[in-house]
């Protein structure tokens, strides 16, 4: 249902979606947010309001950081009561990142936060950026019941007619216009004449509680993804990183690794000295089951933790934010292993 009194705010950090192009020389320009009418239309359209913020200046998504992501809640926190919702236009090459680091940055969260950007600037003849923008602000505004509660009070990704949670998506393809998928989660929505939600696995909030902004955030976290004939200097370098907390060990399968003597051995050491190691597949699809096979047996028994069907951009904001909060390793450890904002599902 669309609210006609509902308030929008449209962010812009940046990406391709913000490009038009100069009729005269062609070159791609950042577009002008201030003028979102004039410059679209469209927008006019919509049976309600809205308004925009811009950061200054906007960037490729490739240049996002843990300062920028606390700056995108500073906005939403210093707004949250005048809007019903919120749509964040970002670059796509790190979106996936910065929706699952803001779902738990933003913690029991009552309102739409819809991120989308666009493989082809707004400013293009066939651009994907117009119905994405359109269709976001659409979800952001609309309401499940007469009371004003949205349909979907959850932080989320909206590209090329997926409405996807934030936290399980991933960029899968960096020339088409369907970039991104959800591979371990059902989609929230899609849209096609209609926008058609599906209502049964989309977040229910506690509208009785506060919502809570944390910002703490700790970067001393590392991906390392295995491959055949990885060397044990490569491991050593990676786990030796000054100060390091937390790993996000990318094995094979259902979360294999080798058992030669000398990884065993630095993976055990690393452990000990607390460093919280998460075993996150590196297949698109399905997740970690480290009793199969004898090989994950060995990382199970060693104290590495199961991230289950997280992925590894969701795995990675989970130790950021939660060492960020100070918490002790063995307090990470186990809520690695549990879902805080739908971020995985435990299969036993
Ligand atoms: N490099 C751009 C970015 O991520 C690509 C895009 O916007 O899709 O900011």
């Amino acid at each position: 249902m669309i609210d006609r009194n509902a308030n929008v705010l449209l962010m812009y950090t940046g990406g391709t979606i913000g490009m038009v192009e100069n009729a005269e020389t062609g070159a791609l320009e950042p577009f002008n947010f201030s003028h979102l009418y004039s410059n679209m239309p469209e927008i006019k359209r919509l049976k309600f309001n809205v308004e925009t913020y811009l950061f200054d200046p906007p960037i490729d998504s490739s240049d996002m950081s843990p300062s920028i992501w606390q700056q995108i809640v500073h906005v939403i926190e210093d707004h949250y009561d005048e809007y019903d919702g919120f749509v964040i236009l970002h670059g796509t090459d790190t979106m996936a990142y910065t929706a699952s680091v803001l779902s738990l940055m933003l913690d029991n969260l009552t309102k739409p936060v819809i991120l989308t950007g666009s493989q082809l600037p707004i400013g293009k003849l066939r651009t994907d950026g117009k119905e994405n923008l359109i269709t976001a602000l659409e979800i952001a505004a609309d309401k499940k019941d007469a009371i004003g509660r949205p349909i979907v009070p959850e932080l989320c990704v909206y590209m090329q007619n997926l409405l996807m949670r934030g936290n399980r998506t991933t960029k899968i393809n960096a020339n088409n216009f369907s970039a991104f998928t959800s591979p371990n989660y059902p989609y929230l929505g899609e849209a096609g004449l209609n926008i058609r939600y599906n209502d049964q696995f989309i977040l229910k909030p506690d509208y009785e509680k506060p919502v809570n902004f944390n910002y703490a955030m700790d970067p001393h976290v590392v991906i390392l993804k295995l491959f055949p004939g990885i060397s044990e200097a490569v491991v050593r370098a990676h786990l030796a990183i000054p100060g390091l907390k937390g790993v996000v060990l990318e094995t094979y399968g259902t979360g294999n690794s080798p058992i030669d003597l000398w990884f065993i051995d630095l993976l055990h050491d690393a452990i000990e000295q607390g460093i919280v190691i998460v075993n996150v597949t590196q297949c698109l699809y399905g997740g970690v089951e480290m009793h199969r096979y004898e090989n994950g047996q060995r990382l199970e028994k060693l104290g590495a933790v199961s991230g289950h069907d997280i992925t590894t951009e969701a795995a990675l904001a989970k130790l950021m934010v939660l060492f960020g909060e100070g918490k002790t390793p063995a307090e990470v450890k186990r809520l690695m292993s549990v879902s805080l904002r739908g971020e995985l599902t435990v299969r036993r």
